[in-house]
């Protein structure tokens, strides 16, 4: 079986969950919201008729997503504000694999503001959602939506995820196999190497770029931080 189908953080809300896990991410992802801010002072603000994307790619089923879809949806609202306009609707997607818990990621979402009024009243609401909301199953490694249509992409600590686990290192007849053990350390240097070949492999693959309308893509992790890498701009 793939593993992407069996692998997921904790769900629930029981000690062991993500949910009550994840507090070193938050305390990491808090110290680099300058990095993220300043990458979005580069995204196109295009006309605000037309609905604004954002999405979280490894979202999990904890709080930080829903933070950092607060903060994105907050920057771009007051870039627009600054330029005379009323901002746009707002969508946001979390998507992760489709093992995560995403049952217990919905119910952490903060009620929407009052469907039917204005957005500018959406905004005020505190501890109120000021975006229409959905999850989206499936890797990042693949196409998850149609071309040119998302302007934000964000991804926290997910991307050492690799798609998979090299073949060389499960083989036993290769020079590379790490005799069945599921972590790197100590592993000899073609093992790593392995591995490397394979992070390289995944993230020359991302195909991100063609989903993008025009594009911002924004990495945090701990293994490599490319923060706010546009990748094109009007
Ligand atoms: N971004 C969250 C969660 C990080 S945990 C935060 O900052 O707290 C990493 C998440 O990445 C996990 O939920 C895992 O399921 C997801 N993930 C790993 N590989 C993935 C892939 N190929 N496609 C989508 N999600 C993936």
């Amino acid at each position: 079986m793939k593993l992407e189908s069996l692998l997921s953080m904790k769900g629930g809300k029981g000690d062991a969950s993500y949910a009550n896990n994840s507090q070193g991410q938050a305390i990491h992802a808090k110290s680099m919201l300058h990095l993220l801010k300043e990458a979005l002072d580069g995204v196109y603000l295009h006309d605000p008729n037309i609905p604004f994307v954002v999405v979280d790619l490894g979202c999990s089923c904890g709080i930080n997503t829903i933070n950092v879809i607060d903060v994105i949806i907050k920057d771009i609202t007051k870039r627009y504000e600054a330029l005379g306009f009323n901002p746009p609707e707002f969508s946001a997607f979390f998507s992760d694999l489709p093992s995560n818990d995403f049952n217990t990621l919905f119910q952490l979402l903060p009620p929407f503001a009052n469907y039917g009024v204005s957005m500018e009243e959406c905004l005020a609401a505190n501890n109120h959602r000021s975006y229409f909301a959905a999850g989206v199953p499936g890797s990042f490694y693949r196409r998850l939506f149609p071309a040119r249509s998302v302007d934000v992409f964000h991804s926290a600590f997910s991307l050492h995820w690799l798609s998979q686990v090299p073949d060389s290192v499960q083989d036993r007849r290769s020079n590379a196999y790490n005799k069945g053990r599921v972590f790197i350390h100590g592993a000899n240097d073609i093992t790593a190497n392995s591995y490397k070949k394979q992070f390289q492999t995944d993230l020359a693959g991302l195909q991100w770029t063609q989903q993008t309308k025009v594009g911002l893509v924004s990495f945090l992790g701990p293994i490599f931080r490319m923060l706010g890498m546009i990748l094109s701009k009007r």
